[in-house]
Parts: C-alpha cells; structure tokens; sequence
C-alpha cells in the first residue's frame, strides 16, 4: 500500500482535503497552461515505474479510507492509452534493467507494477493489459500468498466501518473515537492509521490491530484469503507471458523496523518462495510500504546483496539515466485511486509534478 500524488498518510482529514484540493488545483493549472510538452522534455527522464495496487469497479460506500489504493479498470485502459498515445514503450521490468544497465534509453518506457497480489489484478487488470499487450508485474508477499498475512490497514477499514464508537490506548491514553458516520470514520480511520503506523514494531500493530479485530467482530484472519491470490492461483497467473511475479518480503513487514538480519531474511525468503513455490526466478522487489519511514539506504543495500536487479520504492518520482547507479532504491509513479482523471495523468507522466516535489533532484537514493 502506499499513495502519490502524494502520500498524505500522515494528515488529518481536513488537512488532507485541503492538500488534495491544491494538488489538484496546482495539477490542473498545469494542464490548462499547456507546459507539459515542454515539460516532459526536461523532467520527463528515461522512464516511469507506475505504482498499482487493486483494480476493481467503483464501489459506492461513502467511508473508503483506502480508495486511493484502487483505480477502475477503464481507468487503466486510459492510462494505457494515454501511455501508448505519447510513444511510450510499456515494457517488463527486465527489460527496463538491460535498458538502463546498457544506456538504451533512447525511447521512453513505462512500467507497471502492482503491489501485494490481489485476485483482482488477475480479474480486472489482466485482461487490459491483454487488450495492450502491456508487460506487468505483481510483487507477490509470502504470506499473502499462503493465506495468513495480515493486511491491517484492510482489517483497520473493517473494524472501523462495522462500528460506531472505538475505544483505543492512543498515545497510552485510553480515547473514544467517534464513528458513527461517514465523516466520523474518515477522522477515526486517520487516527487510528496514524497510531499504528507510529508504532515501534510491526509485532506491536499486529498485536494492537488483534485486539480490536476481536472487539469489533472482524476475523482478521479471513481478509489474505478474501482478497489476495494462493501460491495455487499465482501458478496459472504466472503462466501469462505478460506477468512477471516480484517479491515483496514474506510478512510485508515495514523493513526499517527490522534488524538488519531479519530484514535479510524477509527479502531472501520471498525470493526463494517465489522461486520454490513457482519456479520462476524472482529478480525484483518492492519494499512494502516503501517510503521513507519504512526502506532506507540499509534496504536498499540489503536487496542488492540478496541479488535484487531492482527493487522499488512508492518515494515519488521519474526514472533517470542517474538511476541505473541505484537499481535498488527506484522511484515510482502511484496511480492513485483519488486522481483518475486523465488531465491529471497528462501533468503526472511529464514529471513536472515529481520534480517540484523532489526539489529537482533526479535521484533520490539517500
Ligand atoms: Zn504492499
């Protein structure tokens, strides 16, 4: 999970819709100037690494706290369309390695990955990428895969949807939260996310997520199953030439939490399971959660050690020719479930928005 234009995970809701209306604000301006030509020509880079998580149809609940990890398929067709209208070549992440290892970046490219393995990105988001006959890849986590992962921020979306009061030890402090309507939800949601993402360990999340599972009747338990795909599954998936299965650690642990062994481990172990599980080699991952707070330059040197050719971020930004010095530490480009327009999209994939955001820089791998 993660979210660009851009991660706002640690707003407050009304601070969020604030920054969401000048983003987008600041995005349509854009647009309307008609700059990104001549933008794309200097921030566009050699490439961009779209970030997907679920496609599926709309829903129309009014409490979705994680929307922005869903974008429809006709979203995806757009973006396709968008891709191919420009002359952007939409290739495999192998191929995006030889190409910036050789210095073939002549031609722009485009990549496509998804992140945890949902059964929807087999459902609704292979059959688009068919009609193109667009290369992806699905950044599978072990124990998604194997039916016991927990997904906390789905189980939170639950715990929170099924009730109307929430008593919770925030900042050691026993707290009621407010959840009887839609609104409410969205401010005790935000609270609650930001609590447990401010935890020390993932033991610690795990163990609090439990407990209020068990008060607020959600098996926790149900929700890998429900929504992601089984080694069983993955092997017919993986069978598509279109489809290259990355990893994305066993637990989908937050790394920078981890010692460094452990986070060895976590990598090492999820590229042999994909290799073991699926016999297919397993040369590229994604860092679970992936920003700043959870995979630093440890990581990133860990994952080349583990034999990675590339691992992504969901750190905001183009791909440069700079990049191929840090194959491990790649940024991407998250299509996110609350932008789908396609206006948007044309100011997104001229990189003005990611570099305003970088500060101009091109690489970011600190
Ligand atoms: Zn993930």
């Amino acid at each position: 999970m993660r979210s660009v234009p851009f991660d706002m995970s640690d707003a407050a809701p009304a601070m969020k819709s604030i920054r969401h209306s000048i983003i987008r604000a600041g995005l349509e301006a854009l647009y309307f100037s008609g700059a990104t030509r001549l933008l794309r020509s200097m921030f566009g880079g050699a490439g961009i690494i779209f970030m997907l998580h679920h496609v599926r149809p709309s829903r129309g609940d009014a409490f979705q706290p994680n929307h922005h990890l869903e974008i429809t398929p006709e979203f995806l067709r757009l973006t396709l369309a968008h891709i191919r209208e420009l002359d952007i070549d939409i290739v495999s992440l192998d191929e995006m390695h030889r190409r910036l290892t050789t210095g073939d970046l002549s031609r722009r490219f485009a990549c496509f990955t998804f992140d945890d393995g949902y059964r929807d990105n087999r459902d609704h988001a292979l059959p688009v990428m068919r009609e193109f006959g667009a290369p992806f890849a699905v950044y599978v986590a072990g124990d998604f895969a194997c039916g016991h992962g927990r997904l906390w921020w789905v189980a939170l979306e639950r715990v929170v949807g099924n009730s109307d009061v929430i008593d919770a030890p925030i900042g050691g402090i026993d707290t009621r939260l407010d959840a009887s309507t839609a609104e409410a939800k969205a401010q005790a949601f935000a609270t609650l996310h930001d609590w447990l993402r401010a935890m020390p360990s993932d033991h610690e999340v795990a163990s609090a997520m439990s407990d209020l599972c068990r008060r607020h009747q959600v098996d926790e338990t149900a929700i890998a199953p429900e929504l992601c795909m089984s080694w069983q599954e993955l092997t017919s998936f993986a069978a598509d030439p279109l489809v290259t299965i990355g990893a994305h650690t066993m637990s989908h642990c937050n790394l920078a939490h981890a010692t460094a062994g452990n986070a060895e481990r976590e990598m090492a172990m999820s590229r042999s399971a994909i290799q073991t599980k699926l016999g297919l080699p397993a040369d590229h991952l994604a860092y679970p959660y992936g920003d700043r707070l959870a995979a630093t330059a440890r990581d990133f040197a860990i994952a080349a050690k583990v034999g990675f050719k590339t691992a992504v971020t969901t750190r905001p930004g183009m791909v440069f020719a700079e990049n191929a010095a840090h194959l491990t530490a790649l940024p991407r480009l998250s299509l996110n479930g609350n932008y789908q327009d396609e206006r948007l999209l044309t100011v997104l994939t001229s990189g003005a928005a990611t570099a305003v955001w970088n500060g101009f820089r091109r690489v970011d791998a600190a």
